[in-house]
């Protein structure tokens, strides 16, 4: 095609600038060779390429990429950013794949961006229904997907497995992979093995039963389905699986729970050994006394399991706290390594689970090779060598009597993805720091409308707002010598929401921050090398890639989650986003002024006599969102703001399902006419304390009073 300038007329050349841009997109996806296993096995041959959830099927979360190193990132800076438009938590690892960035955000939603530019190729909303808002325990965040040939996957929080088409975003097919008449939900990433995509499950808070299940790449049929717990004697034929794990839970378990176990997020894959390691969650009902009267480990809750991916049997399992009473899950990230063990190269897998042991196993036979204390823990001394078992201490009984037990139920390690360095050989935690006021609910009866943990919430929200539950800095990123199982060094911060890791052949370790920077540190001893500002809270991990010989680290942010909701120390408006840096970067970062609101309650509207039902109404329905003491985050309605429109609507919004697209589900089938009422009187009690929140929210968390960390010890 030759053109003549001067010939051209404007229709002409917007026509050529459209052929232009088309032929870029074209070039994009022209260049994009299919996903395959040997591609995901081989990340390290492909460094510029982020192909699977944790970079290769060993979930390192190391880059191999050096141009951004100890001597560079002071020229680090913010190089484009892209604006996803949700306020909710977002948790998301991205996929980089021949140019092209994948990215979940909350609610499901995809998006792919040209990654140079950030500029938007195609989005895609299943449309998740906003009152399925209510199931989700820790907002309705998705941490991912996975790529396969030319598809994408995506678990959406509603419970269904959907395949996209990666050049636009078209859905290939869609399978339901839950009941939908139970409070099943899906926020963690597939994985794809030899062509079969892995997905888990949520929603053991409430009561369901726990299960990962295996579905053919191409086509969606299931190929297989692996139950963690058994379900009520006699209702189907039990697995090899199901018959040893039958044997740990007692006659009358409390069956119509489910009893938990879901898998609600961590995977990781050998392909020599052709094993599925998979992360299994807690129970339901935490309160073990209850839930398996007269004991049992019931298995395979808080377990480690690896199966043969072809046919979803089980090869070993290693439970990491048998009987289960603290929600101390063993859904954390695992990471793949092989490293010298006294004189001896092992095959490992690593997990630091919530229960505060850093457990170093070999993977070939789930045998333990080492576990110590990551945190303080008080419910148990150690983890016997021989029987693999933690010894309980008996300070974390709570059956009898009201207990506080560290780590706290959001662990000592949550969700957050760790990250080991090949070249360190050590492995960098997002720890948490934090106590908890553990007491049953002697009047427990399951309910399947509402939260089934046991827990007498009432009496922990009566509690929690005057101790501020936490250590001296409750957040911390800690680096872990796993061959010594000892701390190398640790960053504390006075936050209370964590952030996933990245490490870097840079010597570099990247981790965001709940106030909206992203910092790089040194990886040998956490000297910080760089920091910059972008506004926005940040607890996703980052990634590297690299095109046209640029390396780029990228990030999503916006804070939310389990802990989001609880965390009163956002001055920002939460607005999510996606922001890349690289060298000479210097687009500036977005500018979000601090929001100062006034509270607009009217008193008259208070009935004094009813704050007490109230709160306990607020702490059994609505505190795991609005937080204790009415105390939320910014992501979520802070309800002691609420404009006076909004106290006129209150029977609409908790009876009527006025907000319920936007998350906010109707509760009719719990509460009445004067529960709600109740609930609202107590909501404005806690709003006439005080009368105007914004920066003092920092001030506030400056001044918080934090337990020595000695403070349980005895
Ligand atoms: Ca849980």
């Amino acid at each position: 095609m030759k053109i003549n300038p001067e010939q051209t007329s404007m229709p002409a050349v917007i026509s050529i600038a459209l052929v232009l841009i088309a032929m870029l997109h074209a070039g994009l996806q022209a260049n994009a060779a299919p996903v395959t296993g040997e591609r995901i096995a081989a990340a390290d041959k492909e460094p510029g390429q982020w192909l699977s959830h944790g970079r290769d099927y060993g979930e390192q979360r190391f880059s191999p990429l050096k141009t951004i190193n100890v001597d560079t990132v002071k020229d680090l800076g913010l190089t484009w950013k892209y604006e996803t438009g949700n306020h909710r938590g977002m948790e998301a690892t991205p996929l980089v794949i021949d140019g092209v960035m994948y990215l979940t955000t909350a609610w499901s939603r995809v998006a792919a961006l040209d990654a140079r530019t950030g500029k938007e190729l195609w989005r895609y909303d299943p449309k998740v229904d906003g009152a399925k808002g209510r199931d989700a325990c820790c907002d309705v965040v998705n941490r991912g997907l996975a790529a396969w040939g030319d598809k994408l996957y995506l678990g959406a929080l509603d419970g269904r497995l959907i395949a996209l088409n990666m050049k636009d975003g078209s859905e290939a097919w869609s399978v339901q992979t839950t009941d939908t008449s139970k409070p099943y939900t899906i926020t963690g990433a597939p994985r794809v093995v030899k062509g079969k995509v892995v997905i888990g499950n949520g929603g053991a808070e409430f009561g369901v039963r726990g299960y990962f299940s295996a579905y053919d790449a191409e086509t969606g049929e299931m190929a297989w389905r692996f139950y963690t717990v058994p379900d009520a004697p006699g209702e189907s034929v039990d697995s090899a699986a199901m018959i040893l794990a039958r044997k740990t839970w007692a006659p009358d378990s409390l069956w119509e729970t489910g009893l938990g176990g879901t898998v609600w997020d961590s995977f990781a894959y050998d392909p020599q050994l052709n094993l599925l390691y998979v992360g299994v969650g807690n129970a339901s009902q935490y309160n073990r006394e209850v839930r398996s009267p007269g004991g049992g480990d019931n298995l395979f809750v808080s377990s480690i399991l690896a199966v043969n991916p072809d046919n979803g049997e089980l090869v070993w399992h290693y439970q990491t706290t048998p009987a289960d009473a603290w929600d101390y899950t063993a859904t954390q990230h695992m990471i793949l390594a092989d490293i010298s063990i006294l004189g001896q190269k092992r095959k490992v897998l690593m997990q630091a689970p919530k229960n505060g042991f850093f457990y170093v196993l070999d993977r070939t036979n789930g045998e333990l090779i080492s576990a110590e204390k990551y945190v303080f823990a008080n419910w148990a001394s150690h983890v016997d060598p021989e029987t693999g078992r933690p010894v309980e201490t008996g300070l974390g009984d709570w059956a009898d009597q009201s207990r506080m037990v560290s780590p706290a139920v959001f662990g000592g390690h949550n969700w957050h993805p760790m990250s080991f360095s090949p070249q360190t050989e050590l492995v960098y935690i997002p720890t948490l720091h934090q106590v908890y006021p553990f007491q049953a609910d002697k009047n427990y009866e399951y309910d399947i409308r509402t939260t089934n943990t046991g827990e007498d919430y009432a009496a922990v929200a009566k509690f929690a707002p005057s101790v501020r539950v936490n250590f001296c800095s409750p957040t911390r990123l800690t680096a872990w010598n796993p061959v010594t199982q000892k701390q190398a060094w640790q960053v504390g911060f006075n936050r209370g929401v964590s952030a996933g890791l990245l490490s870097t052949a840079g010597s570099l370790v990247f981790q965001g921050t709940t106030g909206g920077d992203l910092v790089a540190y040194r990886d040998a001893n956490g000297e910080e090398l760089w920091r910059q500002s972008v506004n926005v809270g940040i607890m996703a991990p980052p990634i590297s890639y690299e095109l046209d010989g640029e390396q780029y680290i990228a990030v999503v942010a916006g804070i939310g989650g389990a802990l989001g909701g609880h965390t009163d120390v956002l001055d920002n408006i939460n607005t999510g986003h996606v922001f890349a840096f690289k060298l000479g970067g210097k687009e500036p970062a977005p500018v979000v002024a601090s929001v100062e609101k006034q509270v607009q309650v009217d008193a008259s509207q208070m009935d004094e006599a009813l704050v007490e039902r109230g709160l306990e109404l607020y702490a059994q329905h609505c505190i795991r969102c609005h937080g204790v003491g009415v105390r939320s985050s910014g992501l979520y309605p802070d309800l002691r703001l609420s404009s006076a429109a909004i106290h006129q609507s209150w029977e609409a919004i908790l009876l009527e399902g006025a907000l319920a697209p936007n998350g906010m589900a109707s509760f009719s089938d719990v509460l009445s006419k004067e529960d709600v009422n109740a609930i609202h009187s107590y909501v404005i009690s806690t709003a006439l304390e005080s009368t105007s929140f914004g920066n003092r929210m920092l001030q506030r968390a400056a001044d918080m009073v934090c337990i020595p960390a000695d403070w349980l010890a005895d």
